[in-house]
This record gives C-alpha cells, sequence and structure tokens, in this order.
C-alpha cells in the first residue's frame, strides 16, 4: 500500500490494490477475470478487482471450516483483544479507509469518516459483548440433577454486504461472527471492495488467525450459489434488496443455513400538528439526503398534517436548494453521485413516472449534466398512491411529503406497504407517542429523531424488510446455536 505523499494532496494514490484475501494469503488478480471498480463521482477507473474462481472459493470454504475450529477453541477474552485491536488499527488509518470508502462510493468524506468512527465503535462493542455470551442454569427436576444452557458460535458464515456503507456493513458482518467465535467468508460490494479489504487487513495484523476471515468477490449470484450450496456453511446474514433476499433464502433453505436478513424499507414519516417544524425540517432534510437517500432506513413517504403540510413543503424545497453537490473528496459536499448510472436511472424512471401520474415536483426531479451519476436532490408533494415511488423503495435522493387529517388514516397509510424495517414520527404529545410504537408495523422506530442505530441497539426489521438484527445483544445471539444440556 503506498504512504509516499499525505492523503490530502493526492487520494487516489492510496487507494490499495484489489486483492482478495484467502486463508490469511493476499491474492493479486493473476489471470483471472476482472472488473473495473469506478469512482461514480467522476467516473474515472480506481482499481481492478479479481474475481474468486471455484478453486479460490473452495480454499476460502476449507480455511473457514478450519479456522472455525481454532477461533472457536480461543478464550472469549483472546477473540475480544483482536477485535479490540482491529477497532482501534481502523482508528489509526481512518482517514485511509474512509478515503477508500468515498472515492468509491461517492459519499461526502465527512460522512465516511461518520461511519469509520461508527464501524470502529461496532466492533469494540461486539469485542465487549462476546465475552458476555452467557448460558444459563435451570431449576432442578430430580435431586442432584443439572440441567442447563450453554451457546455455543454457529459455525461458519457466509455473509454478503451491499455497497452503500462500505465500512458500516462489513463491520456488522465480521463484527457479529468474529465474536461469536465463528469463522466468515465474506463477499463486500464489487463496487465497494477497497475499504472491506483494509478492514479485512486490519483485522489480520490485530492477530486473526489465518481462515478465520476470507474476503472474496465475483459476480454476486455465482459466489453466493456457491458458498451456500457447501455444507460448510452454517449460517448466512446478507443485507440487500428483498428480491435477492428471497431468493438467496431459498438457496440457503436447502441446507438448513440459519439466515440474518436485512432487506429493503420504505420508511414513514408521520409529523404531527403539535411537531417543532423548524426543527424536524433540519432533521428531516439531513438524514432525507444523508448518502444520496441510498440507505435502507432513509425516510422516504413523509405525511404531515394538512394544517402544516403547505409550510413544510415549503421550508424543505428551501433547505433542499441550498444542499451543495459533488466530489465527496471535496469538504464542503454535502451530497454525492449514486453509485451507478443504473441507480441514477431508476430514480429517473420512479421521478418521471410520478409526475406523469399527477405528482407536484417541488425541485429537482432530473439528472445532472457531465461526469459521474449524479442525481439532484428531488421534492415531490401530493404523490398518488398507484404511484410506482409510492409502493417501490426508491433508494435515491427523493423525498414525498403527502397531507394526512387524522390518525388512523395516516396509521393505515404507513402500514400499508410490504416493508417494516424504519418509521419515524413527530409530535409532543404522549399519549400519541405510545400509539405510534404500538401500532407502526416496523423492526425499529424513531420518535422525533432519526437516530436510530447504535452498536448497542437491534437494527433489523420486521415483514418483507427482513428478519433478525444485527448490532445489539440480538446480533451476537444470531451467530450462535442454543445448546440443552441434562445431567443426573
Ligand atoms: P442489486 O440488487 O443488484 O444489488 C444490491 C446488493 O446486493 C449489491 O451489493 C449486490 O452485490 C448484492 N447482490 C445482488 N445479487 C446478489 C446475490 N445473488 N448474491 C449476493 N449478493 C447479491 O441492486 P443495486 O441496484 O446495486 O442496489 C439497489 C437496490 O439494492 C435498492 O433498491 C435496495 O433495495 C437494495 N439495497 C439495499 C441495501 C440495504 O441496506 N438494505 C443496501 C444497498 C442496496
Amino acid at each position: 500500500m503506498a504512504q509516499a505523499e499525505p492523503l490530502s494532496t493526492n487520494p487516489l494514490a492510496h487507494y490499495p490494490e484489489l486483492q482478495l484475501f484467502i486463508a490469511g494469503e493476499w491474492v493479486s488478480k493473476g489471470d483471472r477475470k476482472s472488473q473495473e471498480v469506478l469512482n461514480p463521482a467522476t467516473g474515472e477507473v480506481l482499481g481492478e478487482l479479481p474475481h474468486a474462481t471455484q478453486a479460490d472459493l473452495d480454499r476460502a470454504l476449507a480455511a473457514a471450516e478450519k479456522g472455525f475450529r481454532i477461533w472457536r477453541d480461543k478464550l472469549p477474552e483472546e477473540r475480544s483483544a483482536v477485535l479490540r485491536k482491529a477497532a482501534s488499527l481502523m482508528r489509526e488509518r481512518g482517514e485511509q479507509i474512509s478515503t477508500a470508502a468515498t472515492l468509491e462510493s461517492g459519499k461526502p468524506i465527512m460522512q465516511s469518516r461518520m461511519e469509520l468512527k461508527m464501524s470502529s465503535d461496532v466492533l469494540e462493542w461486539y469485542a465487549e459483548e462476546g465475552r458476555r455470551a452467557y448460558g444459563r442454569v435451570l431449576t432442578q427436576r430430580q435431586p442432584g440433577s443439572r440441567m442447563y444452557v450453554v451457546k455455543e458460535p454457529v459455525g461458519p458464515v457466509a455473509a454478503f454486504a451491499p455497497w452503500n456503507f462500505p465500512q458500516g456493513n462489513p463491520a456488522r458482518k465480521m463484527g457479529a461472527s468474529l465474536a461469536a467465535g465463528c469463522s466468515c467468508v465474506f463477499k463486500p460490494a464489487e463496487e465497494t471492495p477497497a475499504a472491506a479489504l483494509l478492514m479485512a487487513k486490519c483485522m489480520q495484523d490485530a492477530g486473526l488467525p489465518d481462515g478465520v476471515l476470507s474476503v472474496v468477490f465475483g459476480v454476486p449470484h455465482v459466489i453466493s450459489t456457491y458458498l451456500l450450496s457447501s455444507p460448510i456453511i452454517r449460517k448466512m446474514s446478507f443485507t440487500g434488496s428483498v428480491p435477492v433476499g428471497k431468493a438467496l433464502m431459498k438457496l440457503a433453505a436447502d441446507n438448513m443455513i440459519r439466515t440474518t436478513m436485512e432487506l429493503g424499507g420504505h420508511a414513514p414519516v408521520l409529523v404531527f400538528e403539535d411537531a417543532d417544524v423548524e426543527k424536524t425540517l433540519d432533521m428531516a432534510v439531513a438524514a432525507k439526503f444523508r448518502n444520496a437517500g441510498q440507505v435502507c432506513v432513509s425516510p422516504t413517504r413523509f405525511f404531515v398534517h394538512e394544517s402544516i403540510h403547505a409550510a413544510f413543503v415549503a421550508g424543505f424545497t428551501e433547505r433542499v436548494e441550498k444542499i451543495t453537490i459533488g466530489n465527496g473528496l471535496d469538504e464542503n459536499t454535502q451530497m454525492g453521485p449514486l453509485i451507478h448510472a443504473r441507480r441514477r436511472d431508476a430514480i429517473s424512471a420512479l421521478v418521471d413516472d410520478a409526475v406523469a401520474k399527477g405528482a407536484t415536483l417541488n425541485t429537482g426531479g432530473s439528472a445532472i449534466d457531465g461526469p459521474g451519476n449524479f442525481y439532484k436532490p428531488t421534492l415531490l408533494s401530493d404523490v398518488p398512491l398507484n404511484t410506482r415511488i409510492m409502493n417501490e423503495e426508491p433508494f435515491g435522493p427523493v423525498a414525498m411529503i403527502n397531507s394526512f387529517t387524522d390518525f388512523e388514516e395516516v396509521m393505515k397509510e404507513a402500514n400499508r406497504l410490504p416493508f417494516g424495517l424504519a418509521a419515524y414520527a413527530f409530535t409532543e404529545n404522549s399519549r400519541r407517542v405510545n400509539q405510534l410504537g404500538e401500532q407502526l408495523e416496523a423492526g425499529m422506530i424513531g420518535i422525533n429523531s432519526f437516530g436510530i442505530s447504535v452498536p448497542e441497539s437491534p437494527f433489523g426489521g420486521i415483514k418483507e424488510s427482513g428478519h433478525g438484527s444485527e448490532e445489539g445483544i440480538e446480533g451476537l445471539d444470531a451467530c450462535m446455536v442454543t445448546k440443552f444440556i441434562s445431567e443426573v
């Protein structure tokens, strides 16, 4: 890895060689198939990413089987020490890792730095929680008997992560499996490989035994199909879209592989007449356009009480038009490009469909000319329910604001879709807060806040948004099996 110049002078010089990491070895492209990794802000080629061959995958699987036995037998405090050291190396190398994440994902560097901090916190939290994977002792059924429950690591994990959080997604996948005592074959997104590889290097340098973690890339469905058909894999963790999640679950079923599925969302935001409008608007615009809206818990469907709807739309529009769009490496950039041209075109199609069906376009509504996959931050209001965007996850820089009159009506609309990941509500009425907590169909609910993810809280959805959680004690538990032992 080049360290010739300071990061700020020539960030590209610090973008690492893209390799596979298998059984403790860094594997270069050689004569493997490969793909270009592009900077979504400029279109320039950042590197050439090797695709794992079947032989590479077999080596990764064999290493995971062997590595599991080694890692499982380490004391929890030994595993904890490795993870804590990896977290501290991540912080030391933070500027290189976050710069790589911005180069390959396009997100503003400030957001990458915050993600780096959160990701190292996640590893550290898992390091601690792994030491608390207690079982329990049951009361006796007869004198002299003993009955107890123990928790054990489930076995080798296959993990698949998307590109929207190049550091956060790997931290969750690696943190949960390694803290539980599992080995892991990890496929990060091909769009954002470098941040994940730099994090794997932190693991290796922290003393993770060879083979416990492998990182592979390739054609996503080819890799996942191969790994999930192996009897070595005992658990799958996937973050991505609902259709891909369903396909992977079907594959996992054949080997009865346990699953944690973090799938898409279409988060409703209910703004009641007693909300603090200015404060809500500041928070809403920042949350909506974080990572250009490419966030599974991004607020998307705003329902604002009719008495404040017009003021809310006006305030939202004014704030959106002040967003600074540009290359994420520029410290002033507030919103970068979309990850690839496919995503930009998908957003265009959703917005065009909404406008054609009668939605009001308040601002934005088109791609930005020039290099990079930029799309203007966009606001639609009074959006008919039969538009695609009110039914399909937008995953981009678009917000929709409709109005409502009463609680039952808005609750019905909030819960109408098959998604159930995040939901938000803004109100000062405590009785209503209780009702919202009970009635909103979502795995995570933010009241007067968009902050719904910290390392110690379970992150996950219900309905078609998936099942299981990452982070929190639930995230660790998902990588463990329960064993009951009865002794007379
Ligand atoms: P996509 O479905 O092609 O890819 C999304 C992610 O899933 C990528 O990282 C990809 O590598 C991975 N993937 C796809 N097929 C896979 C397979 N068979 N096995 C393993 N991994 C596979 O879509 P895209 O255009 O890149 O992203 C847009 C959609 O993806 C969005 O609409 C959103 O629903 C979903 N997405 C969700 C999240 C999330 O955090 N839940 C993150 C990123 C993307």
